[in-house]
């Protein structure tokens, strides 16, 4: 039977992540994958849920495996499973190795990359190691998670968005399955239009670290522009939804979410005022940083509300708030 590239490359990855997921019973993958992910607390239900597994401690098991069961070199290369030796382009070896596994889905479930992370402490290698772009995977346009998420985000009518693929996972566990993660990268736009597509709420659970908290600013403007009505959730410094779920169990949590989620013009006036205080030219800024947020919401009407709330928020007069507004709408045209 002939194949075209794209299929073949589906076909490639479907055999990887059964392959990765295999490995995971192997003896080597018990006792190094899977007891990894037993300390994180992660069980044999929601290894499954999530397609988690374990690349072998090996440069060409993938390789000879793929090769056995009937993929091309070529395909494994474009499916970027293996990679060409610098300086000699005939050796091929494995991407990853001796790493566990996160399989990617599409919207449909079918495996289309790979997040590889480090069982060590490992300083010289990166945390994590994911597949390249290749035809059938590209990344700005892919949420992980969000196959498993998406009936759930519909019957919410809420998308909670977080960093990483751990925070994804220990959410299930701790029963919250309304999640995606964008994987470290900035935010895209197509990443938001896929939100879109199953609701207009989103709130965003970034690292309480300084990077999250830097990107989570960034991507609360994004999805403003992009027409969907932002919460945030603030962490305390140092953890991050998994770690944060895992110290406190289930029900803290989810009464944390509940309780801390707000309105991204509170938690952007409560960050901006931490510094400021009562200084009256940094809160002049304070001002400044909220209505440039109002500003990218491209319904006037949401804006209008937003205006009056930030007033209120702030003790100043809407008419300060709709003439400061006015300057960067203007600005703007
Ligand atoms: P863990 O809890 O296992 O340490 P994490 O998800 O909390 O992982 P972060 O450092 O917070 O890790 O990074 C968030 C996400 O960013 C990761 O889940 C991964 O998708 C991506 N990421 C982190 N480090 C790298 C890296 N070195 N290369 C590529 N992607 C990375
Ligand atoms: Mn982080
Ligand atoms: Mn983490
Ligand atoms: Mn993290």
């Amino acid at each position: 039977q002939a194949y075209n590239e794209r299929e073949s490359l589906y076909i490639a990855l479907n055999f990887a992540r059964n392959l990765f997921v295999e490995n995971l019973k192997s003896d080597e993958g018990k006792s190094i994958g899977m007891s990894y992910f037993r300390e994180r607390g992660f069980n044999q239900k929601i290894i499954e849920k999530f397609d988690l597994g374990y690349a072998m401690d090996s440069w060409d098991h993938m390789l000879s495996e793929g090769k056995k069961a009937g993929h091309s070199e070529a395909i494994l290369l474009k499916a970027g499973l293996v990679l060409e030796k610098e300086g000699d382009k005939s050796r091929i070896y494995d991407r990853f190795r001796n790493r566990v596994i996160f399989t990617i889905h599409n919207l449909g479930g079918k495996p289309i990359a790979f997040g590889a992370r480090i069982l060590t402490q490992d300083k010289k290698q990166p945390k994590y190691i994911n597949s390249p772009e290749t035809e059938v995977y590209h990344k700005s346009d892919v949420l992980y998670g969000l196959y498993q998420a998406k009936q759930a985000i519909r019957q919410a009518d809420n998308c909670y968005l977080v960093e990483g693929y751990t925070d994804v996972v220990s959410l299930h566990l701790a029963g919250i399955e309304n999640v995606v993660a964008s994987s470290g990268t900035s935010l895209t736009e197509g990443q938001i239009k896929l939100i879109k597509r199953f609701s207009d709420n989103v709130t965003v659970l970034y690292d309480g670290d300084a990077a999250g908290i830097k990107a989570s600013l960034r991507g609360i403007d994004m999805l403003l522009e992009g027409g969907l009505n932002v919460k945030a959730v603030v962490f305390p410094d140092g953890d991050d939804p998994d770690s944060y779920s895992r110290k406190v169990g289930t029900e803290v949590f989810q009464s944390y979410l509940k309780e801390h989620a707000r309105d991204f013009i509170e938690f952007k006036i409560d960050l901006y005022n931490q510094e400021a205080k009562n200084d009256p030219i940094k809160r002049a800024d304070v001002i400044r940083q909220v209505v440039q947020s109002i500003a990218r919401i491209p319904d006037p009407l949401i804006r209008s509300v937003y205006i009056k709330e930030s007033g209120r928020l702030l003790q100043i007069e809407e008419e300060l708030v709709q003439t400061e507004l006015n300057k960067i709408l203007l600005k703007g045209q």
